[in-house]
């Protein structure tokens, strides 16, 4: 059985830019633009109280909280926060996979005591950026993402399969994503209101009704039965180049050669794939097999042979090898999947 867990930051962009505003704490605060047409991004939990959610139009939440403040979105500002918290994950899960600016999966297969990991974690992001994140672990995706939702802000729940359909088998079906607004209504008019009753509805009135892929497809949602599109991704996190020697080296220009040889193969698969690294390691296996990884943290992702080159370089001088070295491998980590997000802000079930 595997684990999933989805990590969801709390009130986003409200909570980023209580970052560098705290005066306006405990305060109702929406993150809007100012268009005619422009939605609430994200509202503070003090705004929400007021009817202010993510997607209302701005306007109308103008007229149901006055004096809430509002801030213009500042996205570069929520790219480069989203980086710190999803760096942060990566130093503690091998595989994430990144859904939004403030979201992502964890695989936590294989992790001795999952639960404790993830609470550590969170506390790791806490403690480094200020945010506050919630939390749902269960056997698939669609449990995990709907258990984070279910106890926001500050939630950490676990459900099997069978906890979650027993817990929200009273809510609505459009509470688990993939359930959109039409096919809800349709439920509707059929008198299908609740998750359980879709749940216990028969195949083939389903069906009948929303087609033979399609109509199961809405009951094993409602059962969350997570399968198919839904298992997780194997995202690379990160891309290495590394070389046994047929005989230990000890020249220290030698290793210093062979170590740009790498840099540059490294970065020509980073360029084709248009992947960037912030993060730069070496690792390197002397002769008595004992094995050192050193790793820096740059300014900018990047996959520029120099710039990658020099850091190496620098690393392995600083490490110093004492023996004569048998393996060694540079790598690139922490890619920029922020950017791949866009500048659009998804409409998700909560923020
Ligand atoms: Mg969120």
């Amino acid at each position: 059985v595997s684990l999933i867990a989805h990590l969801d930051a709390d009130a986003f962009y409200v909570s980023v830019e209580l970052l560098r505003r705290p005066e306006l704490r405990g305060l109702p605060v929406v993150v809007a633009g100012s268009g005619p047409r422009a939605v609430v991004t994200t509202a503070s939990y003090e705004a929400r109280k007021f009817g202010v959610f993510s997607a209302t139009p701005a306007s109308r939440a103008r007229r149901l909280c006055p004096d809430a403040v509002f801030i213009p979105p500042d996205f570069p500002f929520y790219r480069e926060a989203s980086k710190r918290v999803m760096d942060i994950l990566r130093s503690h899960v091998e595989r994430v996979e990144v859904v939004g600016l403030d979201e992502a999966y964890l695989d936590l297969d294989g992790l001795i005591s999952p639960k404790a990991a993830m609470r550590r974690l969170i506390a790791d992001v806490r403690e480094q950026t200020g945010l506050t994140c919630s939390v749902g672990i269960g056997p698939n995706k669609l449990v995990a993402k709907v258990a984070s939702d279910a106890e926001k802000p500050r939630g950490f729940v676990v459900l099997s399969r069978e906890q979650a359909c027993e817990r929200f088998a009273a809510s609505p079906p459009g509470l688990v994503p993939g359930i959109g607004p039409k096919t809800v209504e349709r439920l509707e008019r059929l008198g299908v209101t609740t998750l359980g009753a879709l749940a216990a509805a028969p195949d083939e009135l389903l069906a009948q009704q929303f087609g033979a892929n399609h109509g199961p497809d809405l009951r094993r949602l409602a059962r969350f039965e997570g399968a198919g599109q839904l298992t997780l991704d194997r995202v690379a996190v990160s891309e290495s180049r590394e070389t046994t020697f047929d005989c230990d080296v000890a020249d220290a220009e030698e290793l210093e050669r062979i170590l740009d040889r790498l840099t540059a193969r490294l970065c020509e698969g980073l360029a084709k794939a248009d992947r960037r690294g912030r993060t730069i390691a070496i690792k390197v296996r002397l002769d008595d097999f004992s094995t050192f990884t050193r790793a820096r943290t740059i300014g900018a992702a990047t996959n520029d042979p120099a710039v990658v080159g020099e850091v190496a370089r620098a690393l392995l001088r600083e490490f110093g090898a004492s023996r004569p070295v048998r393996l060694l491998g540079v790598r690139v980590a922490s890619f920029d999947h922020a950017a791949d997000a866009g500048e659009v802000p998804q409409l998700r079930m909560a923020v």
